[in-house]
């Protein structure tokens, strides 16, 4: 299970992160809803330490994160960004094999042979020796989730990972990202795809002003709302 616990976070005088609580079962998925800067990418970004939290913690199993290794932290936790983050001048299985010699120091065979297995399972066998330029986004964004499953972690965040895609290259990345949740990958994803939330997600968190003001199944955080900023959101987006 993932467990964040009261965290705080302030980029000088600006207080992103108030408070911020969320509890993910293992094999679960949490989807992350909420309006424009209210921390979501900030609070994703706290779990696997790309920023440290200025108090609160962050628990993996039980065990705080804050006192990992944060080379070893990134191999448990992987993480998809909005925009793909792939290396332009290397080949498709190169950019997935890449931390596999680097971080978990495969010998070249065994990196090769898990890469192309990955790409597999995202429906890209056929482009590894393809640059990342020459794939569409959505084929792209598969690469980096293939990426990220390479080095087998426990856990997934997404960040808007289907934000930067054409509306026609959507599907095929919600439908990767729902087959593992099926799978039983415990999952955050911060999306703008309600439906994907309301169908794929065991908790919705409905972020506002740096903290979690509302949390729950997706049937009650959409067709019964608590919070009224909740209900303006949904009002708004739905
Ligand atoms: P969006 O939906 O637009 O992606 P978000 O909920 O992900 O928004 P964050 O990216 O977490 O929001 O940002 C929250 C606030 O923190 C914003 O006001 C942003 O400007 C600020 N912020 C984020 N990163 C930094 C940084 N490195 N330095 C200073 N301020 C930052
Ligand atoms: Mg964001």
């Amino acid at each position: 299970s993932l467990a964040v616990r009261d965290v705080h976070l302030a980029f000088g005088a600006h207080r992103v992160l108030r408070g911020a609580d969320l509890d993910v079962a293992r094999g679960g998925t949490a989807c992350v809803i909420g309006p424009s800067g209210s921390g979501k990418s900030t609070l994703l970004r706290t779990i696997n330490r790309l920023i440290e939290p200025d108090r609160g913690d962050v628990l993996l199993d039980g065990r705080s994160v804050l006192r990992d290794d944060p080379d070893a932290l990134r191999q448990r936790i992987g993480m998809v960004f909005q925009q793909f983050n792939l290396f332009p001048h290397l080949s498709v299985l190169r950019n997935v094999t890449l931390a596999l010699r680097k971080l978990k120091k495969l010998g070249e065979d065994e990196a090769v042979a898990l890469a192309r297995a990955q790409l597999d399972l995202v429906g890209l066998a056929a482009k590894a020796d393809a640059r990342p330029a020459q794939l569409s986004g959505g084929q792209q964004q598969r690469v980096a989730i293939a990426r990220a499953l390479a080095l087998r972690p426990q856990v997934m965040l997404f960040d808007e990972a289907t934000s930067a895609l054409d509306p026609e290259l959507v599907k095929g990345v919600l439908a990767v990202m729902a087959d593992l949740a099926a799978a039983g990958m415990t999952m955050v994803v911060v999306t703008h795809e309600m439906g994907f939330a309301r169908t794929v997600a065991d908790t919705v968190a409905f972020m506002d002003a740096g903290v979690v003001l509302e949390a729950g199944p997706p049937a009650a955080v959409f067709e019964a709302p608590e919070h009224p900023r909740l209900r303006r959101f949904l009002s708004q987006v739905l």
